[in-house]
């Protein structure tokens, strides 16, 4: 396992042309942790510090701002306390918009005066869930946008529940919950008996919800540690848990964040899929599109197409989300639009699977289904793909073109209108939230 202070000798390991210095200061704001597989077999070092495994492992100079890079480079190089570069750490953190569409207090939900802490309730039909033992990862992607709870403040507000029966007991009150979805951090971190403790509540023993049909764990770990379904000591056991759960009636579905065809070509990445496949679980790819790792039709086209040959449905193309260092990574969504498009026009029908670019807004989950001149104005046509009110589900609006766009918020309404259809009711329920009137808050 490798932190930022493996730096300078995984740099010299690997013969790296660039100075330290910027890599450690970068990783003194942002989380970092490396290990072998990714260290030593999915990083390309002759292309550093281009190479997008890099870009993806190792927290990046450009990731700061230049005044706070020369700032904090300057004061480590003066030899300022640990405490002391933690504090001005902090500050550059707090400027970057750490929690985005609030995160930590949004979507809770609650029967009545309780609140059901480390779930989030915000489709009608899907509950998320972040296990405690899960709230970190086998090694960290420097675009995450959970980036703050993996810092040593953040860590402290993570949110989480160790309370399995909870979750449980929430699903036995709220039958229109289909779905539940593990998440985290990776919640496949967890060794099979923690994992087996939040599981078997969901699908064993006549207090199983009967009305859940289907549980997703989020995790990227076919990715950064395969050998968890592979040589792991406790790989076996970790399979025969999955294969409960399919024998028992539910569906089991991995949600697989693969962001470069590299690691699903390493033949390890490969002997796990096809154990989890003989499980009977599922497997679904997503990733968002981020500049530096993956901003290129051809990568999203190999990667579509290799998961498919894999067993591996493609499922989303997220657009990175307006926090941490999203002035790096961000691809304004004219260009994910047609990265997209062009990918998605020279794959199979069976690859088609996929759908993005998407933005998890706090509205919804929004799409851009197109770029197209509609009555002489160049428009953005969107569609909900989740929504917070699901009358808005599946509903197509439009917003003026706009080549800079990152996000839903940087967007104006088409045709002359002042605003959304979705607004007026959106406001609504912020206000509903904020009086407590509903079962969810929103902040
Ligand atoms: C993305 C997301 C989900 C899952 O959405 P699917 O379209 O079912 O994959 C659930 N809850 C929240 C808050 C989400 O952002």
């Amino acid at each position: 396992m490798f932190t930022k202070s493996s730096i300078p000798s995984l740099f010299k390991r690997y013969a790296a042309p660039m100075d330290p210095l910027p890599y450690q200061v970068a990783a003194n704001v942002f989380p970092m942790r490396v290990n072998n597989h990714v260290a030593g077999d999915l990083i390309d070092w002759s292309n550093v510090p281009d190479d997008p495994i890099f870009q993806l492992a190792f927290p990046q100079p450009g990731m700061l701002m230049p005044n706070d890079l020369a700032t904090m480079s300057k004061a480590a190089g003066l030899g300022m306390s640990k405490a002391g570069l933690q504090h001005l750490a902090e500050e550059i953190r707090a400027k970057m918009n750490p929690h985005p569409a609030n995160q930590k207090t949004e979507n809770v939900p609650r029967i009545g005066e309780e609140t059901f802490a480390g779930m989030q309730h915000k489709y009608r039909e899907t509950v998320l869930f972040f296990p405690s033992e899960g709230q970190y990862c086998h090694a960290f992607c420097t675009y995450c946008f959970r980036w703050a709870q993996f810092t040593s403040v953040g860590s402290s507000q993570t949110f989480k529940s160790s309370n399995g029966l909870q979750l449980r007991d929430y699903l036995l009150q709220n039958p229109q919950v289909k779905d539940v979805l593990f998440t985290g951090g990776d919640p496949m971190v967890m060794p099979p008996q923690v994992l087996r403790s939040y599981l078997e509540p969901l699908y064993a023993g006549p207090n199983a919800p009967k009305t859940l049909d289907t549980i997703r764990i989020g995790s990227k770990s076919l990715a950064w540690w395969p050998y968890k379904y592979t040589t792991d000591p406790d790989a076996k056991q970790t399979l025969s848990l999955f294969e409960e759960v399919v024998k028992s009636g539910k569906q089991l579905a991995f949600q697989a964040h693969f962001s470069h065809p590299r690691e699903l070509e390493h033949p390890a990445a490969q002997a796990a899929v096809r154990n989890i496949r003989m499980t009977g679980a599922q497997i679904r790819g997503q990733a968002p599109l981020i500049r530096h790792v993956n901003d290129d039709s051809n990568i999203w086209r190999k990667m579509w197409n290799l998961q498919t040959r894999l067993g591996i449905v493609p499922y989303y193309m997220f657009v990175e989300r307006d926090t941490g260092a999203s002035h790096y990574w961000n691809v304004p969504l004219g260009r994910a639009h047609k990265i997209f498009n062009e990918a998605y026009r020279g794959i199979a029908g069976t690859a088609r699977t996929v759908r993005g670019p998407s933005m998890s807004a706090s509205p919804g989950k929004v799409g851009v289904i197109g770029v197209e001149m509609i009555a002489g104005e160049k428009v953005f046509a969107l569609q909900f793909w989740q929504a917070r009110d699901p009358s808005w589900m599946g509903r197509i609006f439009f917003a003026t073109y706009d080549p800079e766009a990152t996000w839903l918020s940087d967007l104006k309404p088409a045709f002359g209108e002042s605003e959304f259809f979705f607004e007026p009711r959106y406001r609504e329920l912020v206000k509903m939230a904020k009086d407590k009137a509903s079962g969810q808050i929103i902040e």
